[in-house]
């Protein structure tokens, strides 16, 4: 069986009972999974790969690329107690999505891309031909710019016209735009800084930790 288009994600798996995880419940799911270290009294962290080219890393340099730097120089990826829930929630629809997903005959979950030292996995991959169409599966509610780029670099690593984002409810078709290559550059300028790039502060839970590494 071929699948032709991706199906939003709740039209595939079970997500209702997701929606009553609290804070208490998520950290004790990521216990499960990984060790998870207490910084602060509201920062958490859990060791992370950051040459994994994910939403994350992107956001992350687009906050503060400071925080990107202090991140890959400490080898964790911090977080509070809150976005705990989002983080899980997360993690178990994407597991549910894929297994799902790997049903259909012409589509492999997990497909790995190295670009230079940073690599890129992306979550669905549909085989058309001999395209190779890039699905990034989102569990937030909104689009966010570094979905749209993130999928537009494997976009164009894959040498696709187009590809998709999938998220609870929807599907968003996006086309290639190259542009979105120059943000892979600037990632990787940050990443092989020795000193940490310009603070940009206004308010940041993780000042604390930022402030002592230079
Ligand atoms: S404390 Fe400031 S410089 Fe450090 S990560 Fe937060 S915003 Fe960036």
């Amino acid at each position: 069986m071929e699948l032709l288009l991706p199906k939003p994600i709740c039209s595939l798996v079970n997500c209702d009972d997701l929606e009553n995880l609290d804070a208490e419940s998520a950290l004790s799911e990521m216990r499960k999974e990984q060790e998870v270290f207490i910084l602060l009294p509201d920062v958490y962290a859990y060791r992370y790969d950051f040459r994994r080219l994910s939403p994350s890393v992107i956001n992350d340099f687009e906050y503060c690329p400071r925080l990107l730097w202090v991140q890959y120089k400490l080898g964790l990826k911090l977080f509070t107690k809150n976005s705990a829930v989002s983080l899980v929630r997360g993690r178990l629809l994407h597991e549910r999505y894929e297994r799902a997903i790997s049903d259909f005959d012409n589509v492999v979950t997990e497909y790995k891309i190295e670009v230079g030292e940073l690599v890129g996995v992306v979550d669905v991959v549909i085989k058309r031909g001999r395209e190779y169409i890039p699905v990034e599966v989102k569990t937030g509610m909104a689009t966010k710019e570094a979905h749209r780029k993130q999928l537009q670099i494997y976009i164009y690593l894959l040498k696709a016209r187009y590809g998709y984002l999938v998220y609870r409810n929807r599907v968003e078709r996006v086309e290639r735009d190259d542009s979105a290559v120059e943000l892979l550059a600037n990632i990787k300028k940050i990443l092989s800084m020795d000193k940490p790039p310009e603070a940009r502060c206004s308010s940041c839970p993780f000042m604390a930790i930022c402030k002592n590494l230079n």
